[in-house]
């Protein structure tokens, strides 16, 4: 088959098209034939970073079921699914609670396993689900990291309830689209930043109820000003170092601040003396569970939360799709098709409400 793949870490130059030997489906595992797969910030951490080699990325697959492994039962070929990338031992304290993504043995397709810039992948059945009806393998791949991340971020761990003010930095991440459309399912009041006009005017046609433009105004005296001196109830930081300052500071007294990511940078010097008088909670979130996947489907299921497409690259154009990502271009997701249709779709081009 035809994969991207590197052989050594690097720059985007180590992303090479090639011929790769297909894949077999082991034991309780399934064959797919990849329509499309979505980029994610971890694949050029993965890249640049540390890991087996030769690898192929991607996390984010949707694709037809081609073949079964023996056990794999639950599916037959021909299925159109989309995979949850989380696998684990399924057989230790953490597993048997549903907590696999505590397991020791806990990985994710696409990280240390062979993942969806590729024409086959295999994944475990159990991590397969159905593509809603009328859906492309574009729009489906858009969907299992992100859509999981806002889920987990905004209710099994940040409890968001109906009315909440939640702060959502950087509306055009692929988290930040879902959980911008989350939220608002769930009746929480949405503030969002992001930098330019066009992006602000997205942001809004998710839903957000306030967009702020973080290059040209203060953001903390902004969240004052529209909250009457309050702040938020509930901050979702995915950002890192570059935001942490404005979503504390943004926080009212006992908020709850959920921190998932560090894109701009890991450090942030906390005064604990300062951060006492206010009794706020941070919350530390870094994987995620199927049930988190799950929930978060489901609302997708039921038209509440659309795709978000920025845009469509083929396969073999993988490093010009990751160098999108890397600039920070994008509003919604970066998607690679590969057997699904390789008409690149214009790049700002995004679909919420489609
Ligand atoms: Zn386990």
């Amino acid at each position: 088959m035809k994969a991207v793949r590197f052989h050594e870490h690097g720059g985007l130059d180590k992303l090479i098209y090639e011929d790769v030997p297909d894949p077999t489906p082991a034991v309780g595992e399934i064959l797919v034939k990849v329509g499309a797969c979505a980029l994610n910030h971890a694949d050029i951490r993965r890249r640049t970073g540390e890991g087996p080699l030769p690898h192929i990325l991607g996390l984010d697959t949707a694709g037809e079921v081609v073949a079964l492994g023996d056990g794999a039962t639950s599916l037959k070929v021909g299925d159109r699914v989309m995979i949850y990338p989380g696998v684990s031992c399924g057989n230790c304290e953490y597993c048997d609670a549903g907590q696999h993504n505590w397991c020791a043995d806990f990985e994710m397709i696409g990280r240390r396993i062979n993942g969806g810039y590729a024409e086959y992948v295999v994944a475990p059945a159990n991590n397969a689900r159905p593509i809603p009806k009328g859906m492309s393998y574009i729009e489906a791949a858009t969907f299992p990291i992100c859509i999981t991340t806002a889920w987990r971020n905004l209710h099994t761990k940040g409890r968001v309830r109906p009315g909440d003010l939640v702060l959502i930095p950087g509306a055009g991440s692929g988290v930040s689209v879902y959980a911008i459309q989350i939220a608002k399912a769930s009746g929480a009041v949405v503030f969002t930043t992001t930098s330019t006009e066009e992006k602000m005017s997205k942001a809004r046609d998710l839903g957000a109820d306030h967009v702020i433009n973080y290059k040209t105004d203060d953001v903390v005296k902004v969240v004052r000003e529209l909250t009457d001196g309050r702040g938020m109830d509930l901050v979702i930081d995915h950002v890192g170092e570059a935001t942490w300052e404005q979503s504390l500071g943004s926080l009212r007294k006992g908020g709850r601040m959920v921190s998932l990511g560090a894109t701009t940078g890991t450090h942030y010097p906390l005064d604990i003396r300062a951060f006492y008088p206010s009794e706020v909670a941070i919350m530390a979130s870094g994987s995620h569970t199927r049930s988190d996947f799950n929930n978060g489907m489901r609302l997708v299921d039921q038209g509440r939360v659309k795709p978000v497409v920025d845009s469509v690259f083929p396969l073999k154009e993988a490093p010009q799709a990751t160098r999108r990502l890397e600039r920070g271009e994008q509003f919604g997701k970066i998607v690679l098709s590969v057997s699904e249709s390789s008409e690149v779709t214009p790049a700002t081009k995004s679909r919420p409400g489609t």
